[in-house]
Order: structure tokens, then sequence, then C-alpha cells
């Protein structure tokens, strides 16, 4: 047969199969960049669920300088393996205040209002005077 149309993808790293071999990982070059391991327990597995690639993604030790992309539907966050991709992270907001409207140079130095500290103090004097008291006597 001369059908060989697959080109032998290089690989890329190696990663320990569920049956505890090593397998050797390589990656398509086609639409989708999944993975695809081979071993001598298990052969060629082309598999391209979203947990077995996440999972290679994962724990496979890829080389040093190997050209690695990630499968297309291996999800980078989260933890555990047969995740639903739902979980996503959460969107960093934008960190623009919204100056302006009421910010007039100048005009800001004023006090608002006066503080009504004077009407408190004499309540915080009266619970300094309380405290003070209740300590006395838990004391005496
Ligand atoms: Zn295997």
């Amino acid at each position: 047969m001369s059908g060989k149309r697959q080109p032998q993808n290089p690989v890329i790293g190696s990663w320990q199969c569920p049956e505890g071999g090593t397998a050797v990982v390589r990656q398509a070059s086609k639409r989708g960049r999944h993975f695809y391991t081979q071993c001598d327990c298990c052969g060629v597995n082309m598999g391209t669920g979203a947990a077995r690639q996440t999972k290679i993604w994962r724990e496979a030790e890829f080389q040093a300088g190997a050209d690695v992309f990630k499968p297309s539907n291996v999800s980078d966050e989260g933890q555990g393996e047969a995740l639903p991709a739902a979980r996503e992270a959460p969107q960093s907001e934008p960190q623009g205040e919204p100056v302006g409207e009421r910010w007039r140079p100048g005009e800001e130095e004023e006090e608002p209002q006066a503080k009504p500290a004077a009407s408190r103090a004499p309540w915080v004097a009266l619970g300094v005077g309380v405290v003070a008291l209740a300590v006395g006597v838990l004391n005496g």
C-alpha cells in the first residue's frame, strides 16, 4: 500500500500513559492541534477528547524548544480533568476611574461640611467615662 498520507509529526515530549508506560507525544499539525501519543502498551492513541487532550497538555513533559501549541479544546484554567469548561476567569476590570464630571481643579480644597464632631463629643466623653467606670469596677 502506498497511501501513506499521514506526515510524521515530530516528537514534542513524553507522557505517562494511563497504562503506566511512557508515550511519546506528537501533535497534529492540522486544525485543532490535538496531541496524539504512542507507546508500546497502547500503540498510537489519537483520541481528541478534551479530557485527554487537557491531561496530556498538563502532564506531558514537553521538550525544550519544541513547538507546542495548545490544542483547541484544552482549557488552561481550572483544576481537574473533565471540567465542563464552565469556569471562566473573571474579566479583569478596566482600571479606568471615572474622573471628571464633578472634579474641578481648584474647587476641591474646601471641606464639604463641618464635621459634627462637636455634637458627638459629649457622647464620646460619656462613653469613655462609662468604660472607665466599668473597668474601675471590674478592677476594684
Ligand atoms: Zn501506554
